[in-house]
């Protein structure tokens, strides 16, 4: 079976580990928690990191320190992760959303206004599967109202938006790197903002809220949000090695979009003002082809190619609607994406060779 993903860990990630283990520097403080955290905000020109646990971890955190009102809203895309929407509800807010623009996949910009009311406080754009959101006009919405930009860039490592990197683009940015992130440390985050005093606030809010000046005296309720030094230490040699895993991305995009060319699947795309890093290579099948997502992930299997489904709005969430969330809301493009939509195989360890197989397993399965 050729896998859907798997992470490419280097030589120095592995020395940087027995640091760790040989120094007993193991759990969240250490060198390589600041060293990280330093490495990945100038890599992406922020100037200050707060390295956490996980990706859901940091927007919860992100959304936590903008002490909220219960009740405000948060525009998000409906097509994303649940961990969006969660950070907003753990928070006391509500997750207000928006469909996908067609080909990009992101939230749809254009339809963010229409969804803004007194009680809107931010919007959380998300670049998909590696393609930036449009930023500029997402901006321009946010300063007329006065909404902060909590950027969702999880899946988007090194993409950029008319030159600049993703997770500079919002007054507080958010990373995961899970296993399958472009930079992995197993498991973390971080958030990453220009404020100093935001920086200090999450850093708070990471640790419990414990103050400098009275140990265990506490005013606010915070989370144990931290990383790990060992986790961080891996972060570290990839972060050295992050345009080599990018133009790994950027090639292996290149050359599915070559391979699938000329079937009836929408590919992703690149506008002119983005550089997208193919995080997953998602392909949806176009009307017409008897086949939904299942069907075709079950066709892909049976010749040893693994998938992934797309995700599904959140307006379709049970955990949502359950709780009185998204009544009656429909957002047709989400949908047909979600039903029609699923990635290949994209792992930085993928080769040529397993591409090929790939593309080949796809034109069989479509009997072109
Ligand atoms: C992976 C991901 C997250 C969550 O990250 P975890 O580290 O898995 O908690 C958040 N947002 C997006 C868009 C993601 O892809």
């Amino acid at each position: 079976m050729i896998p859907v993903n798997e992470p490419l860990i280097g030589e120095a990630e592995s020395a940087n580990v027995q640091e760790c283990l040989r120094t007993g520097w193991i759990s969240s403080a250490g060198r390589f928690i600041d060293e990280f955290e330093h490495a990945w905000a100038a890599y992406c020109g922020v100037e200050h990191g707060v390295a956490v646990s996980n990706g859901s971890a940091a927007l919860e955190l992100a959304v936590w320190a903008l002490e909220l009102e219960p009740g405000d809203e948060i525009i998000m895309p409906t097509f994303t992760i649940v961990s969006c929407a969660l950070a907003a509800v753990y928070n006391g807010a509500v997750p207000v959303l928006v469909d996908c623009d067609p080909e990009t996949w992101c939230m749809d910009v254009a339809r963010i206004e229409e969804r803004v009311t007194p009680r809107t406080r931010a919007i959380m754009p998300v670049h998909l599967y590696g393609h930036p959101v449009d930023m500029d006009p997402l901006r321009e919405i946010a300063d007329r109202h006065r909404l902060a930009v909590i950027e969702d860039a999880a899946e988007a490592h090194g993409a950029t938006y008319r030159g600049a990197r993703c997770g500079s683009l919002g007054d507080v940015s958010c990373f995961s790197f899970y296993a399958n992130k472009i930079v992995t440390t197993g498991e973390g985050g971080m958030v990453l903002t220009d404020d100093a005093a935001l920086a200090e606030r999450l850093r708070s809010g990471r640790n419990l809220c414990f103050r400098d000046d009275r140990r265990f005296w506490h005013t606010e309720a915070g989370h144990n949000f931290r990383l790990t030094n060992v986790q961080a230490a891996i972060g570290l040699g990839q972060v050295e090695r992050i345009d080599e895993l990018v133009a790994r991305k950027r090639r292996m995009g290149a050359r599915y979009t070559e391979l699938l060319g000329g079937l009836p699947l929408q590919l992703p795309v690149e506008r002119e003002w983005a550089e997208n890093v193919y995080w997953m290579y998602g392909v949806v099948l176009a009307e017409g082809t008897g086949l939904d997502a299942v069907s075709f992930a079950e066709r892909l299997a049976e010749r040893g190619v693994q998938t992934r489904p797309f995700f599904i709005g959140m307006h379709e969430q049970p955990v949502f609607r359950d709780r009185g969330l998204f009544a009656g809301e429909r957002h047709p493009v989400a949908e047909r994406l979600a039903r029609q939509g699923l990635y290949l195989p994209s792992g930085l360890a993928l080769t040529d060779d397993q591409q090929d197989a790939v593309a080949e397993a796809v034109r069989e399965v479509l009997g072109r």
